[in-house]
């Protein structure tokens, strides 16, 4: 039996945030990721899909552009670099074509340190991203896999964020988020196009609602603001050490 290589804690990590749609990250881990820039990692940000559906008026290629720029405005913001991976929406389904995507991705990204989906989340774009990460943090490092990219030999850790809503979560991490929260909503807020999505879909608007859901877990922690996650406890995925800030 080949044993794959443990993460171990140390830094500067490698750190790579996936989300299915261009908002996600900004939306549940973003704070964290701006503790991870200022203490030296490497970040990069990838989303599956286009968001080409998140719009009342305007049809999917226009508003995937749009959305689009918006990510890439938001990932310069934090020195992330970018990775979109072109699904359409309602298009991230478990199949082979998807597990060499993802395990590209990773490939490319060799991260010691993934951060995805809750894996039950709303929606099957969100629940199938993290299937896939699961399975592709493996695949990525089995050269024997044929995608596009060589094996990389890291077999990152995997955190979940906390869903929209935080329903059924419950941290088992908590990042103290208080001196990056502006960032994080800076980052949200150049995702125009769905902060107008967010009030007329669910009446919310999103940079109310990362600060309410800050505050809470922050209320937890005995922190002013916070974003919590769980450690995938799958077997070479667990690793050793802490390694979120
Ligand atoms: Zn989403």
């Amino acid at each position: 039996m080949t044993r794959k290589k443990a993460v171990k804690a140390h830094s500067p990590l490698r750190v790579l945030a996936l989300g299915a749609h261009p908002d996600d990250v900004e939306l549940c881990c973003a704070g964290t990721l701006a503790r991870c820039i200022e203490r030296g990692d490497q970040v990069t940000i990838a989303f599956a899909c286009k968001g080409d559906t998140a719009s009342m008026d305007l049809p999917g290629e226009k508003i995937a552009r749009i959305r689009s720029r918006e990510a890439r405005n938001s990932a310069r913001l934090l020195g992330a670099e970018l990775i979109e991976m072109g699904l359409l929406d309602y298009h991230v389904d478990v199949n082979l074509e998807t597990k060499k995507l993802f395990t590209d991705v990773i490939r490319q990204a060799a991260p010691d340190v993934i951060v995805t989906h809750f894996h039950t989340e709303y929606g099957s774009d969100h629940n199938n991203t993290f299937i896939l990460v699961r399975d592709a943090a493996l695949a990525a490092t089995v050269g024997n896999f044929r995608a596009s990219r060589p094996a990389v030999s890291r077999s990152p850790m995997i955190y979940m964020w906390e869903p929209l809503g935080g329903l059924g979560f419950q941290p088992e991490i908590y990042v103290d988020i208080t001196n990056t929260f502006a960032t994080k909503a800076r980052m949200l807020n150049c995702h125009r196009s769905q902060r107008e999505w967010f009030r007329r879909k669910g009446g919310v608007d999103f940079l109310k609602y990362i600060e309410v859901a800050a505050r809470f877990r922050g209320y937890q922690a005995g922190v002013t603001l916070a974003e919590g996650f769980i450690a995938l406890k799958n077997w070479a995925n667990i690793g050793t050490g802490q390694v979120l800030p």
